[in-house]
C-alpha cells in the first residue's frame, strides 16, 4: 500500500521484461542534454531527416477537405488496399488479392497484430540477431519465447541454413526475417535466401515474417528479392510486411501493410478490431498518394543516403579499434567495437561493454549512438546516418577523438 492508502501500481507480468526501448531512452537522455544547452549530435533516430513529398501531403489535405474523417474499413481503406496490391504486383511480381492484404498504424502494428493473432505461451520465434529490439519484446508480450540466433560481422550478419536447421523444434511456429536489416543495413539477396527457403520447405509447421521496410533504400549493385515472389511454395505461410514510414519519409504518419493468407490478415484483423479499431483515414489517403503517384524522388533520396553510408563507414573504418562492414541497404551502419573493450576513460572508468562505450561516447564527445546490447549483439553500436553530412563528419571526428582518448588498460 502507498501511504496515501491507495494501492501501488502493479504492472501485468507480461510486462515483466520489457522496457521503454533502449534506443528511446538513449534518445530521450541526449535530447535533455541538448536542452541544457550541450553540443549534442543524435545519430541515434530510425527516421529519415527529409521530409513527406509534397505531392503526399498534398493528397492529405485533399482528404481532410473532402471530409474523409472517418472511421475507415477496418484494416484499411479498399482504395489504399488496391494501392497495396498493385504495388506488390509492379514491385515484387506478388500478387494477393484484396483480403489478402492488411494495412495498419505502423509496420509495428502490423508485426504485433500477426504475433498476437498466432503465438502464445510455448511457441517459438526465431530470430536472427542483431535484430530490430521491437521483435523479441512483441514475441515477448504474446507470451512466446524469442529464439535468438547470432549472426556476426564476419557472416555478414546473416542467417545460415545450418543455423535455421538447428533452432526449428516442434514448437517453432516463425522465423523473422529482416532485410535490409535495422541495425546492420546487411541484406539478402537471392543467393543468400535460397538456402534457407529449402530448409523452411522441409518444415512445414513453420511461417516466415519477413519485414521489407527498407527495401527502397539499397546501394550500388544490390538486387532486393522478397521470399514469398523467390519461393511461391512458401507464399501460403509467408507474411510480407512493408510500410511508407521509411522509402517516403512518412514515419510520423503511421502507415503499414503486409500481404498473406487470408486466414492470418483475418485473425489479424480481429486483434486491430479490439484495439486501433482502424488507421488514420488520412494517413491512408496519403499513403494511396505514396504508392500510386511518382517515384523519382526514391532515387535521389537514395543517392543521398549512399553518400552518407560511404562518409560513414569509412570514418569509422578510420578509427583503431573500430570496424564496420559496408551495409547493402538502410540508413544504419553497425560498427564493430571489440577493439576499444578494456580502455578505460581518462576518468579511470573502465569500457566494459558496448553500453559503457555509447555512454562514454554522449559523455565525452556528445555524440549519441546506441549500443548493439539494444539489438542483442555485441560489442558493436549502431549509427543511423539519416542526418546531414557536415553533422555526420563532426560526429565521426568527435567519436574518433574520444576513442582516442581512451587508453589501454596495462593493469
Ligand atoms: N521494421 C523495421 C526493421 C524498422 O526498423 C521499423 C522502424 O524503425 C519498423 C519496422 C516500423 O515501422 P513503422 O513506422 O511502419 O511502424
Amino acid at each position: 500500500m502507498h501511504e496515501s492508502g491507495q494501492t501501488e501500481f502493479r504492472p501485468a507480468p507480461r510486462l515483466a521484461s520489457i522496457g521503454v526501448s533502449k534506443i528511446l531512452q538513449i534518445g530521450a537522455r541526449a535530447a535533455e542534454m541538448k536542452r541544457a544547452g550541450l553540443p549534442v549530435i543524435i545519430l541515434g533516430a530510425g527516421e529519415p531527416d527529409f521530409d513527406t513529398p509534397q505531392t503526399i501531403k498534398d493528397a492529405a489535405k485533399a482528404a481532410i477537405d473532402a471530409g474523409d474523417t472517418k472511421y475507415t474499413a477496418l484494416d484499411g481503406t479498399p482504395a489504399l488496399k488496391r494501392a497495396v496490391a498493385d504495388k506488390f504486383r509492379r514491385e515484387n511480381d506478388l500478387h494477393y488479392a484484396l483480403d489478402e492484404i492488411a494495412v495498419a498504424a505502423g509496420a509495428k502494428q502490423i508485426l504485433f497484430n500477426a504475433l498476437m493473432a498466432s503465438v502464445g505461451p510455448g511457441d517459438e520465434v526465431i530470430i536472427p540477431t542483431p535484430y530490430w529490439t521491437t521483435y523479441s519484446d512483441i514475441v515477448e508480450m504474446c507470451g512466446a519465447t524469442p529464439v535468438l540466433i547470432p549472426c556476426q560481422a564476419d557472416a555478414d550478419f546473416r542467417l545460415k541454413a545450418d543455423q535455421l536447421e538447428a533452432a526449428i523444434t516442434a514448437r517453432t511456429r516463425w522465423v523473422m526475417l529482416n532485410s535490409p536489416s535495422n541495425p546492420s543495413g546487411a541484406a539478402y539477396g537471392e543467393g543468400d535466401y535460397r538456402p534457407l527457403l529449402d530448409v523452411l520447405l522441409r518444415h512445414p509447421q513453420v511461417w516466415l515474417m519477413v519485414d521489407d521496410m527498407y527495401e527502397h533504400i539499397v546501394y550500388d549493385d544490390f538486387r532486393f528479392v522478397t521470399p514469398a515472389a523467390l519461393e511461391p511454395r512458401l507464399k501460403a505461410r509467408t507474411l510480407t510486411v512493408n510500410g511508407v514510414s521509411k522509402a517516403y519519409a512518412m514515419t510520423g504518419w503511421r502507415i503499414g501493410y503486409a500481404g498473406g493468407p487470408r486466414a492470418l490478415i483475418k485473425a489479424m484483423s480481429v486483434v486491430q478490431s479490439q484495439s486501433t479499431s482502424c488507421p488514420s483515414s488520412i494517413s491512408q489517403a496519403a499513403a494511396v498518394e505514396a504508392l500510386n503517384g511518382p517515384q523519382d524522388f526514391l532515387q535521389e533520396r537514395r543517392d543521398s543516403f549512399r553518400l552518407r553510408r560511404d562518409l560513414v563507414v569509412a570514418g569509422l573504418n578510420r578509427i583503431e579499434g573500430v570496424e564496420c562492414r559496408t551495409p547493402e541497404g538502410a540508413f544504419y551502419a553497425f560498427a564493430h567495437c571489440g577493439g576499444l573493450m578494456g580502455r578505460t576513460t581518462a576518468g579511470g572508468r573502465p569500457i566494459l561493454t558496448d553500453a559503457d562505450l555509447a555512454d562514454h561516447l554522449l559523455e565525452d564527445a556528445h555524440v549519441a549512438v546506441v549500443p548493439g546490447s539494444a539489438f542483442g549483439l555485441s560489442p558493436y553500436f549502431r549509427i543511423s546516418y539519416a542526418t546531414g553530412t557536415a553533422e555526420l563528419e563532426e560526429a565521426l571526428a568527435r567519436i574518433a577523438a574520444s576513442c582516442a582518448r581512451l587508453e589501454q588498460n596495462r593493469t
